[in-house]
């Protein structure tokens, strides 16, 4: 089917878990499969969920010439342990999710990628941030999260989780955050906070109580010029923007990518993002920086689970 060398790669998140062998040259993806993560459900459950997921490509024709598997994965993450603990799955806590995919694919060596840390590499590679050295690539939907890549190379951080943007505050005495801090950019910017911002405003959902009160509900209502709808999403962008030009400013970022469900939104976003961030991102070197939106859709975590996983070995290659 394919001359190239292929990855296997999984995805782990609070609603699926993905799985498929990736061409580790084009990012082409072969084989995929997927599962309902049940994660309100035990531990083992979801376990069950992912065994299957890997055994699904274990049978696979080509398997027996996989070498490598990336597995990314909702944070946080603990590279160093191996381990995760998805906020989204509560019935895993330091999960030892290398150790058991590892077993799951016969002893074949596994890395572990957080999820925004797997979109940025895969961003990097095929998508938006593609031709950047020094880039921030960030999902926006119900929570917001990023990763790094910086002088070239992919910064994942000591234990995985460098670029969660969404837990840098942007509001100093913002409201407190589900992480322990204060007026975070998750708070302010994701979809639950948009739907918040516009029903405290006296917005209220078409079809009334019945009807859906989310971001994409406001979303549809700012699009019909609703000024409460438009407000809230108003102020995601502006919150956006302060976040992104402290990134910016400390690391020179070049450009920023953005992607998830509430970017969806396209302009809405996008357009008060943009109109504000030169409010914040004043400095010479941080004017010309460049606010795309992501490239690469719904599998954006294998491909990048599969090339975080390249790159991580590539740079135990060079003795790095
Ligand atoms: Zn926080």
């Amino acid at each position: 089917m394919t001359g190239q060398a292929l990855v296997a790669a999984v995805d782990i998140g609070g609603t699926k878990i993905a799985g498929a062998l990736v061409g580790a040259e084009d990012g082409e993806l072969y084989h995929r499969v997927e599962r309902p993560t049940r994660a309100k459900e035990s531990g083992k459950v979801v376990r069950d969920a992912l065994a299957e997921v890997v055994e699904a490509l274990a049978g696979t024709p080509e398997w027996a010439g996989v070498e490598l598997l990336g597995v990314g994965s909702a944070g946080p993450v603990d590279t160093v342990r191996g381990t995760v603990s998805p906020v989204n799955i509560p019935g895993w806590r330091d999960f030892p999710v290398v150790r058991e995919v590892r077993e799951l694919a016969g002893g074949r060596p596994v890395v572990l990628t957080g999820d925004g840390v797997a979109m940025t590499a895969a961003e990097h590679w095929l998508g938006a941030a593609r031709g950047f050295d020094n880039a921030l690539c960030m999902v926006v939907s119900t929570g917001v999260g990023g990763g790094l890549v910086l002088g070239g190379a992919l910064h994942p951080g000591p234990t995985g989780n460098a670029g969660h943007i969404g837990h840098i505050s942007v509001d100093l005495d913002g409201a407190p955050c589900a992480c322990g801090g204060r007026g975070c950019l998750e708070g302010l910017a994701s979809g639950t906070a948009i739907a918040g911002h516009a029903l405290a405003a006296g917005w209220r959902p078409a079809g009334g109580a019945g009807g859906r009160a989310d971001a994409a509900a406001v979303a549809a209502a700012a699009r019909a010029g609703d000024p409460l709808a438009l407000a809230a999403f108003a102020r995601a962008g502006q919150a956006l923007a302060a976040g992104i030009a402290a990134a910016a400013t400390l690391v020179e970022l070049e450009v920023v990518v953005i992607g998830g469900g509430v970017a969806q939104a396209g302009e809405l976003l996008f357009g008060p993002l943009r109109e504000r961030l030169g409010e914040y991102a004043a400095l010479s070197y941080v004017r010309g920086l460049r606010v795309r939106p992501a490239e690469l859709a719904t599998d954006a975590g294998l491909v990048g689970a599969a090339s975080a996983a390249l790159r991580a070995t590539a740079r135990a290659g060079e003795g790095a």
